[in-house]
């Protein structure tokens, strides 16, 4: 009987492409999941698209000097053909800012509004006046209190690694305009989740005990234990889905509001297109909801949505939510920021025609239970004994050997010889796997049907047999042939590009897995087969040295060297630079500055006119040292008062490992007056 399945993959975030991270611990067994679930002819939609809204997007919009809308286009487009080359067979790939997505999340939020799901909470927030906008956590720096770092942000310190709220920062600056931002009021709307926790705790913790994954319930289950607590589902930002209500100007949906939405906005755009009704697939108890993730999303994908859809009150609750733990390379955590990938796109590019290599490979280093790794070597290794000595061998033989002896055509030979039986046998087992979402015991059962493939040939021999007992040389590739076609067909979800490779070698269709479990004989004697197509190449050492160099490089330039650098300031543009006059300069009188310590006043020759300038130097130098230093000024500086003298300009120092200050200046004497640039 055929049921349906509504399967969901992780919206991945439209600010950065995507990496083998994504890949391992999403979308391939997502996809492996929905292929194999047509096989057994359900009724799916696999569905996914592009996460576009969120403060990450709005501040790399402003660091590159963009608007949101720009950024997010450029990366939905990197994404979405990376998946299109990997085979990732979603039948809708779409994105949330999508006018169906607006007007899908607004009504979802509406009709919360409208049973009273929500309570309206007034909080202090901190305002940038001059920008006339609140400021998320992202968008406030100041001191950490913690390690005193300069540069931390209003959610975390990167340098100590501390989590922080704004109200901790110690001098806290706005990023928008660099000014001092002032607390004001704010109204949201909350998403009480603690009246959810009965309803939680009976439907995961007493219903779902058995069938979900440890990792997943476990997580689940301490949350619960925790208390929940209100949540704002509406955020004070000018970048995402506005708030539907009359009273909710500059505020938007909280991107984890939108975003799992996108679900079922995005499903019912490929129902309109496909004449489907998409309520058959998230509000019908005949529909079984999946959503693959990585750990990270737990929580939204088992608190936070389905009390979403519960308050709403016609959704159906996910079934299962087979979350996935984290993948490393070479043995490191996978960083976007510090470019510690293997990406996605890149991959296609250097690897032409090897998808199913890259398939293969994360598969078999899924990290199902616990964080796993994927190193090169092993890449190699997986490709050059598995997928070329074992699979590929295989078939090659077969098909070389059928037109060798019998000019392409299939051989007579006995239709219920015993090792005929392994095909099903593969199909049964990968489908008991695939059903429990142990993709890697899975691709073992398929790799295996390979194996017992290429023994057979090796004990039959069948191009010795063919002189003294042709008739058992016909039997044995008789044979050789079903688990060849065998292959062809259990490989599909895995490595569907091979695949069909295969499939168009042995001149065969792709057939149902029920099908596969029940006929013995996949390919009849008499069959023409094609000529034998390659399917998987040698990967040689320097390749691999290649790959295994460029990640040597990104870790070379992501060293630091010197640990108590301060991390960089926020980029600025080759306009802010061209903003600061920089000169070179002459100390021409020094003198101390009465009742103040550590300061001196200089007469110094800009070039430009000789001006008075205030430093707060005294410690580090006597007046008589200074005198006829040559100097690097900034000039435009706007003068200050320092000890009611006014300073015009500021001289450029920094410090010596003794902690005394030093004056930069020109290597070689140079005239006053001279641009710095
Ligand atoms: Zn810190």
């Amino acid at each position: 009987m055929s049921a349906r399945k509504m399967i969901t993959a992780a919206l991945p975030y439209a600010n950065g492409p995507v990496h083998i991270g994504h890949l391992a611990g999403v979308y391939i067994p997502a996809d492996v999941y929905a292929r194999f679930q047509r096989r057994l002819g359900n009724d799916v939609a696999f569905i996914c698209g592009s996460d576009e809204h969120g403060i990450p997007i709005t501040i790399r919009a402003k660091k590159e000097g963009v608007i949101p809308q720009d950024i997010v286009d450029k990366y939905h487009g990197i994404i979405k053909n990376s998946f299109a080359d990997l085979g990732i067979s979603f039948d809708e790939y779409s994105r949330t800012t999508s006018k169906k997505h607006y007007e899908v999340s607004q009504d979802f939020f509406t009709t919360l509004y409208n049973k009273g799901k929500f309570t309206e909470e007034v909080a202090e927030q901190y305002f940038d006046e001059q920008a006339n906008e609140f400021l998320a956590d992202r968008y406030i720096v100041g001191t950490c209190p913690n390690c005193g770092n300069d540069n931390a942000y209003g959610d975390q310190c990167e340098k100590c690694g501390a989590t922080l709220s704004p109200s901790e920062l110690i001098n806290p600056k706005s990023m928008l305009s660099g000014n001092i931002p002032i607390l004001k009021e704010t109204k949201n709307w909350y998403l009480p989740l603690n009246d959810y926790e009965n309803f939680l705790n009976e439907w995961i913790i007493e219903g779902h005990k058995e069938d979900w994954k440890p990792n997943v319930y476990g997580q689940v289950k301490s949350w619960l234990n925790d208390g929940l607590k209100p949540r704002a589902m509406t955020r004070d930002l000018n970048w995402g889905v506005p708030v539907p209500l009359p009273d909710a100007d500059g505020k938007v949906l909280y991107v984890w509001f939108d975003a799992p939405i996108g679900y079922i906005s995005f499903t019912q755009e490929w129902a309109e297109k496909n004449g489907k009704n998409w309520k058959d697939y998230w509000q019908s108890e005949n529909s079984d909801l999946i959503h693959f993730i990585g750990k990270d999303n737990i929580v939204f994908h088992c608190i936070i949505f389905p009390a979403m859809m519960k308050a709403h009150g016609d959704y159906i609750m996910p079934k299962n939510v087979p979350a996935f733990e984290f993948l490393n390379l070479e043995n490191d955590k996978i960083s976007t920021s510090r470019n510690w990938a293997v990406w996605a796109h890149e991959y296609v590019e250097e690897f032409p025609g090897q998808q199913d290599v890259l398939r293969y490979a994360l598969l078999s280093s899924a990290p199902e239970t616990k964080d796993n790794n994927f190193t090169w070597k092993d890449f190699q290794t997986k490709n050059n004994s598995e997928l070329v000595g074992i699979f590929g061998n295989f078939i090659n033989r077969v098909a070389v050997l059928i037109h060798k002896y019998y000019d392409g055509i299939v051989p007579a030979g006995d239709e219920n010889a015993v090792e005929l039986n392994e095909i099903a046998k593969s199909a049964t087992e990968i489908e008991n796997f695939l059903e429990n979402f142990e993709f890697r015991n899975a691709l073992s059962a398929m790799m295996n049907l390979a194996r017992f493939g290429n023994q057979y040939l090796q004990t039959e021999e069948p191009w010795k047999t063919i002189k003294d007992n042709p008739e058992k040389a016909a039997s044995s590739l008789f044979v050789a042939a079903q688990i060849a076609v065998g292959l062809a067909q259990v490989c599909e979800p895995f490595m569907p590009f091979s695949a069909e490779k295969l499939q168009k070698m042995f001149n065969v269709d792709q057939i149902s897995w029920e099908q596969l479990k029940q006929e013995k004989v996949l390919i009849k004697t008499g069959h023409q087969i094609n000529n034998a197509e390659l399917l998987f190449s040698k990967i040689e050492d320097e390749t691999i040295e290649f790959q295994i160099q460029k990640l040597e490089n990104t870790k070379a330039s992501n060293k630091k060297t010197n640990p108590k650098a301060n991390p960089m300031k926020a980029e600025i543009q080759f306009d802010d630079f061209t903003k600061i006059d920089l000169r070179t300069a002459t100390i021409l009188t020094a003198e101390k500055v009465e009742k103040a310590d550590k300061l001196l006043k200089f007469s110094v020759d800009t070039g430009v006119d000789v001006r008075t300038v205030v430093s707060g130097v005294a410690e580090s130098f006597t007046p008589e040292e200074c005198i006829g230093k040559q100097v690097m000024i900034l000039l435009n500086l706007a003068p200050r008062k320092i000890r009611g003298i006014e300073s015009q300009g500021m001289l450029l120092l920094t410090t010596k490992p003794d902690g005394k200050l030093a004056f930069v200046t020109p290597d070689v004497p140079v005239e006053n007056g001279v641009e710095i640039g």
